[in-house]
């Protein structure tokens, strides 16, 4: 064995380009390079998708029902046919081998090239998935090796590589056989893998028992000691879980300087005075969940501490997030500083703003509202009173964030629906001040694990309770030909006094046709379905005073049923709707559907959501659907979101500034990553670990998987 290499020279060795690997001619270059794969290191990590076991050969006869299974036989019959349900094409090749027979099925084929290769008389060592249709048994799209003329014996006696152990079958673009792929890569692997060297503390990796990297990238590929319940899907193994474990230690470590670097700067060491905090707590018509109560004294102690607060609250729609910001605001207050709300919408931040003045006003503070839609006098006049430490309280959407807008002295940001803005904007925030207290709010239930990669540098408080007397809503899925019943129940509901939403989705990407529909939508439903009815139209190109005149008309009661965009998706609140129609609901997301029903159930009375189902609905869309007919529980709803879109379309732009993953996949690996994110954060606290030697190459990796996203972070 060769002496371990340092990190250093490794990443030189790994660094190699294909061009330089014996073998690898012009041809085979430009196909791996179609796969992405230019440098030994990126092949070292183009796993294997699955395995193939060919441990063990059977007889036809032996073939058990369900499991890939590796046989030889020859070629008995050969040619197209038609399915005897559905009469479409299919290519079918009958094969034996003395003991029995089974049948090959192509669906998806070159029927030339099928013919060709496979004559009758040919043999050839097969593999697939048995399946057993009554007593017939087929494989599916099997795998093919020709024997050509050689006996089974010559062909392994050539080839040994390819029998008797579990072979990788990698994902690979056109132009390249599997046969070919082995060699290059084992030859690449037996080559290079010795060479990978691993950052992760070695104390880390033992603890854990993982192998070293180089070990675990050769049995990722050939894996030396599979077990009987070897994983042939390429999930759960020990080697895979080593490489994962090291991209997950590299993420959670930067996350952890990341936080750190903000938890040692200094900040405003708050005093908990209970000035205005005491008499709204005496003025609000409920107590504080003790979920509410919890989470609210974790922010007081960060407030207290003399360091930036960098924390995230996360709570399902309705849990009253809301009450808890605004106890915070007044922390705030009572130290004379300045608070900024910032939220994702107009509608939203007028309503917070209609909200905390009401409640400031009581108190005697002063709240202010920066909307981005004030005229150029106002907006001076409104800046210059901020400036000048006359608004205590300032609510507005990106507008605060504008370079025009300069407080006296912000003590705490705020930033509501924190899913709809990226880490820049915290970091714009906290630039409005010295190092102000910065709370993040969310309602977007983010499955754990990813709550930990996008939001690992913030400290995480979670509303896990609603309120109590809430009634679960109810959730129908209503296709086209139902809709008389839907309209039934919203008849019933208005008719006790409550009041409904129905809502529109963005029928184009134009703001315009989406008004549109709206506009006639309101025009027929007034006119054919609900004429005693008052309804009232609410759209993203309505002045903000007429926004506004409408949101408090229908939180007066003056309004029965509110025709909206999806502009009312966030915050609103008025707990006496108890009813919402979505309009082709199939066209929103999981997440946006969560939030939308959020705007019902805030009552103690029954409500319900009815999601209106197009006649041409995707799969997809439907299976969203039944999520959100089958539950309530936003964090079941974003697993399910997760799974139907996958981590990369889930986290959208906003994963921006994460490192990528090569092996690592969110969904399956949470519990990795939980290791992974304990062990970094221990380390990243050991103030030895920023100036000691021992820990040089941990640092100079960190550096290089990070790259200059670790500064672009450290603003957020
Ligand atoms: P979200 O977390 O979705 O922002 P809100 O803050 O808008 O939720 O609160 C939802 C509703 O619950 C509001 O009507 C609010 O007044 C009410 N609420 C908040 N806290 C409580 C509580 N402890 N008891 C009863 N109602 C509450
Ligand atoms: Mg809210």
């Amino acid at each position: 064995m060769p002496p371990t290499p340092t990190y250093q020279r490794s990443r030189q060795l790994l660094a190699t380009p294909l061009t330089h690997i014996r073998g690898v001619g012009p041809r085979l270059l430009q196909i791996l390079e179609k796969a992405g794969l230019k440098t030994v290191e990126d092949a070292l990590y183009h796993l294997p998708h699955r395995y193939e076991d060919r441990r063990e050969m059977r007889r036809i006869a032996q073939l058990r029902d369900g499991r890939q299974e590796v046989f030889v036989g020859e070629v008995l019959a050969s040619g197209e046919t038609l399915t005897s349900r559905t009469r479409k094409r299919l290519y079918e090749v009958v094969v034996g081998d003395g003991s029995g027979q089974v049948s090959l099925k192509w669906f998806h084929y070159r029927k030339e090239w099928l013919k060709k290769r496979f004559p009758i008389g040919a043999r050839a060592v097969f593999t697939g998935e048995v399946k057993r249709f009554g007593a017939v048994r087929e494989i599916h799209h099997p795998d093919a090796e020709l024997l050509g003329d050689k006996t089974l014996e010559q062909v392994v006696a050539e080839d040994p590589l390819s029998f008797g152990r579990i072979l990788p079958v990698y994902p690979l673009t056109e132009g390249l056989s599997q046969k070919v792929a082995r060699k290059i890569f084992k030859q690449i692997i037996d080559e290079f893998a010795p060479s990978a060297v691993s950052p992760v503390p070695a104390d880390i990796l033992r603890k854990h028992q993982f192998p070293p990297l180089a070990e675990a990238l050769r049995d990722c590929h050939w894996p030396e000691h599979p077990g009987p319940d070897f994983d042939l899907d390429g999930g759960a193994s020990r080697p895979r879980s080593a490489l994962v474990y090291d991209e997950f230690f590299f993420l959670e470590l930067g996350l952890a300087l990341k936080r750190r670097g903000v938890v040692l700067e200094p900040g405003i060491a708050f005093a908990v005075t209970h000035k205005y905090t005491r008499p709204l707590a005496g003025m609000l018509p409920y107590r504080l969940t003790d979920a509410q109560r919890r989470v609210l004294g974790e922010i007081k102690a960060d407030m207290m501490a003399p360091h930036p607060m960098n924390r995230l609250v996360q709570g399902d729609v309705g849990s009253g997030k809301t009450i808890v910001a605004l106890m915070a605001a007044l922390i705030a207050i009572e130290n004379q500083t300045q608070v900024a709300v910032i939220a994702p919408t107009e509608i939203l931040a007028e309503q917070h703003f209609l909200q905390f003045h009401g409640w400031l006003d009581k108190l005697g503070l002063r709240a202010l509202l920066l909307s981005g839609s004030l005229s150029a006098k106002d907006k001076a006049e409104a800046q210059a009173r901020i400036k000048a430490g006359e608004a205590d309280l300032v609510v507005g959407t990106h507008a605060v964030l504008q370079e025009g807008v300069e407080f006296k002295r912000l003590g705490l940001g705020i930033i509501d629906e924190q899913h709809r803005f990226g880490v820049l904007q915290r970091g714009l925030l906290r630039h409005k001040g010295e190092n102000p207290d910065i709370l993040v709010m969310t309602a977007t239930p983010i499955p754990r694990t990813l709550s930990l990669t996008l939001y690992g540098d913030l400290a995480l408080s979670v509303i896990d309770e609603l309120p109590p007397g809430r009634t679960p809503i109810q959730t129908r899925v209503l296709p086209e030909n139902r809709r008389q019943e839907g309209y039934r129940l919203i008849r019933k509901e208005l008719e006790q006094g409550r009041q409904a939403y129905l809502v529109y989705p963005l029928v184009e990407e134009s703001e315009k046709s989406d008004l549109l529909a709206a506009t006639a939508a309101m025009e027929s439903l007034r006119k054919d379905i609900f004429p005693d009815r008052r309804l009232g139209l609410l759209h993203g190109r309505l002045k903000p005073q007429e926004k506004e005149a409408v949101m408090t008309a229908f939180k007066n009661r003056e309004i029965d049923l509110l025709v909206a965009t999806t502009v009312i998706e966030v915050g609103i609140d008025v707990p006496n709707a108890s009813v919402m129609m979505v309009e082709h609901a199939e066209r929103f997301g999981l997440a946006q559907l969560h939030q939308l029903r959020g705007r019902v159930g805030r009552g103690a009375q029954q409500s319900y959501c009815l999601l209106m189902q197009s006649i041409r609905c995707s799969e997809d869309g439907r299976r969203r659907l039944e999520v959100m007919a089958e539950t309530n529980d936003g964090f079941r709803i974003a697993e399910a979101d997760l799974e139907i879109r996958g981590p990369g379309e889930f986290l959208g732009t906003r994963q921006a500034g994460l490192p990528d993953f090569r092996v690592a996949n969110l969904l399956r690996d949470g519990r990795i990553l939980e290791l992974a994110r304990t062990e970094a954060f221990r380390l990243a606290q050991d103030p030895a670990f920023l100036t000691a030697t021992q820990y040089a190459e941990t640092r100079q990796a960190l550096l290089d998987r990070w790259g200059s996203r670790l500064e672009l972070a450290s603003i957020g």
